[in-house]
Order: C-alpha cells, then structure tokens, then sequence
C-alpha cells in the first residue's frame, strides 16, 4: 500500500448525484462502498466533506445575508452531509466518528487533533464536519489542515474531473491531463485545483495532492495501491 493514512476531500455538490439539491442516497451508497474498500485493505481513514449541495457562504452574501452568517450556515451545512455519510458507513458496519469544527456537543465531538489521531490508529473512519469553525474559509482548507495536523500521508480530493488539465476539459476540448506536476507549475499557470488557502498549506508542509474521479467504482482502491490514477500533485 503507498499511503497508510489519507484524507479523503469529498465535495458537497458531488452528493447530489444527478439531483439539483440535497444528497442522492444511491451516491451515498457508491461513496460508502468505495470508502469499505481501502477500509478492508488497512488504511486509516479521515474525511472531509464539503457543503456546496445545501448551502454556500458567498451565495448567501450575494442574497443578502451577512457573509459571516452566511458562512456559518454553510458550516453547518457541511455537518448535515457528514451525518449522512456518518449514518450510511454505519449501515455498512463501519465504525466512525464525527469530529466537528463548530461544538454541537449533543451531535458529535469537536476536534481534538490528538482525539482525532488515536481514532485513526483504532481503525475508526474519522470524518470532520463544520469545516475550520471559522467563517471566510473552504472545506479545501479544511482538508488540507486536518490532514497536517493528523499527519495523512496524502489529500485525496475526490471530484468529477479525472485530474487536473491544461485547461477547463468541459469547456476546451484540446486540454490534456497531467499526470503528476509540481505545486509550483500548478501556480504558475493558475490552474484551478484548490482555493489558495488550502493549496498554500499543502505545499508549505510538502502534503501532495491527488486530484480524482470518486464516482469511477475502483479509483480510490486503485490509487491507495499506488497506482496512477488522476493527478498527482508534489513537490518533485
Ligand atoms: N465554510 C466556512 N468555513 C470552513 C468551511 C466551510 O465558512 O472552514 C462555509 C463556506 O461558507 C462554504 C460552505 O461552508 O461556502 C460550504 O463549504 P464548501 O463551499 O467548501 O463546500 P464544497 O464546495 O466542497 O461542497
């Protein structure tokens, strides 16, 4: 196995399925059986899952409501998507728990970095909700930090591009994937992987980045075994 322990970056929209809101239970399913995979070959696993499918921060400023505000809802729209996938991995008899950047003590834990270590090590899958717990920031940058202070060995940011390309490949038909480019050529020409936030943080403590398709059964299992797929993203 190349990486023992990764953090999985799931996107809030990507639970949608082929819905316009809210999470599709068959997606939740795909997710849960995908995640079983690497579970049953040893890996330690934490989550992070994005909020975008219910409620977005700067949508909300666009509308009206403070961004601050705004913010927090999606904070909290981030912990409905967790408890969901929380429920579905315990359906498939997976032992979890739901560590939260905002306290809701009567739902799940806070954070505890050491907490969420020793969580990993029992084998439990760690899944972070609430993002940061502070507004102005992105689930990216959650991924990226939770997975400093847990020591992942990888961020595995799970999308519906195959990787990360010359160009936009939904709209410029000429654009080729990368397999592997470095932080800095990611920098240089602008490429679109994760807000700078989270990609600055990544790159400063040398965490590399895996862009992927979550929704091709296989491709997790597959890139945990250190096979190429997607793109890699590394210091080289
Ligand atoms: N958010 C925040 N701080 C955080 C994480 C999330 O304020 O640490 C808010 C922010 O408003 C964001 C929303 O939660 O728009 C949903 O998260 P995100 O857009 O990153 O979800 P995704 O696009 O991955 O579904």
């Amino acid at each position: 196995m190349k990486y023992k322990r990764i953090l999985l970056k799931l996107s809030g929209e990507a639970l949608m399925g082929d819905k316009s809101y809210g999470i599709d239970s068959k997606r939740l399913q795909q997710y849960t059986q995908e995640i079983q995979k690497v579970k049953d070959m040893g890996v330690e696993i934490a989550i992070v899952i994005g909020g975008g499918n219910i409620f977005r921060g700067v949508q909300a400023a666009e509308s009206g409501i403070d961004r601050v505000q705004g913010d927090y809802m999606g904070m909290l729209a981030t912990l409905i998507n967790a408890m969901a996938l929380q429920s579905a991995l315990e359906q498939a008899g997976l032992y979890t728990r739901l560590m939260s950047g905002i306290k809701i003590e009567s739902v799940c834990e806070p954070f505890i970095r050491r907490r969420a270590i020793r969580h990993l090590e029992k084998g439990r899958i760690v899944i972070f909700g609430a993002g940061i717990g502070n507004p102005y920031f992105t689930t990216d940058s959650t991924a990226s930090l939770r997975a400093i202070e847990v020591e992942a060995d990888v961020v595995l940011k799970g999308t519906r591009v195959d990787g990360v390309y010359t160009a936009d490949p939904e709209k410029d038909a000429t654009a080729t994937k990368y397999k592997t480019i470095s932080f800095h050529e990611v920098y240089e020409k602008n490429l679109n992987v994760m807000d700078m936030t989270a990609f600055t943080l990544c790159q400063e403590n040398n965490l590399p980045i895996i862009v992927f398709d979550m929704n091709k059964a296989g491709n997790l299992s597959d890139l945990v075994e250190g096979e190429e797929v997607g793109t890699l993203i590394t210091t080289l």
